[in-house]
């Protein structure tokens, strides 16, 4: 089961993508979670890419299209992988495109979870209060004039995306409002007829 969650910044894709890594036994594959991995390294790519995640920017595609193309390579992912926060330009799904036509792999599913910008603006402030009564660390780019950019950013390069796989006739657009169990629901229900899902579901 290969997969794609698209969605603006807030629209649930991490949390639907947690749930279906047990179900199908096959991993997340968080570009936001890798990147901030870097960054929490120190690596090169962390050291790049931190100011532009601080301020809500896309980090360059070269960057995200070499994590991606490694990171699929790793074992885990052999029975398939659910990206999550990637592609998120035309240029990065094209040479998602052509990495999977190069390894003989298929994608099932390209899923998109639409909300209104109210709701995430409210999700984004919930996300942050939880998270300091838990007593854990805000994200840097979880303040709202970085949320305003990335709403930006994903406008106008993210959102075009769902053109390009709708043209590809993989597209399948689904309700991010609706109560989270739903959502599940309504993704299962899509994961259920598509060409992969008999294979890959753990047993
Ligand atoms: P959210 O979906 O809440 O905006 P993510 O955790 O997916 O957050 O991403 C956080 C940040 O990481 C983005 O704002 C961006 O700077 C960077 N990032 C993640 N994925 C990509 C990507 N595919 N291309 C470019 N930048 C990315």
């Amino acid at each position: 089961m290969r997969l794609i969650f698209l969605g603006p910044p807030g629209a649930g894709k991490g949390t639907q993508a947690k749930r279906l890594t047990d179900k199908y036994g096959i991993p997340q594959l968080s570009t936001g979670d890798m990147l901030r991995a870097a960054v929490n390294d120190g690596s090169e790519i962390g050291k790049r890419a931190k100011e532009v995640m601080d301020a809500g920017g896309l980090v360059s595609d070269d960057i995200v299209n070499q994590i991606v193309s490694e990171r699929i390579e790793q074992p885990d992912c052999e029975k398939g992988f659910i990206l999550d926060g990637y592609p998120r330009t035309v240029p990065q799904a094209k040479v998602l495109g052509e990495n999977l036509r190069a390894k003989n792999l298929v994608l099932d599913a390209v899923i998109e979870l639409k909300v209104d910008e109210e709701a995430l603006v409210r999700r984004i402030e919930n996300r942050v209060a939880e998270t300091v009564a838990a007593g854990g660390t805000v994200r840097s780019d979880d303040n709202p004039e970085s949320f305003r950019k990335r709403l930006s950013e994903y406008r106008e390069k993210t959102a075009p995306l769902s053109k390009h796989y709708e043209e590809q006739g993989e597209l399948v657009v689904l309700d991010g409002m609706a109560h989270v169990d739903q959502v599940t629901t309504a993704i299962e229900a899509v994961l259920e007829k598509a060409p992969g899902a008999e294979a890959s579901v753990a047993r």
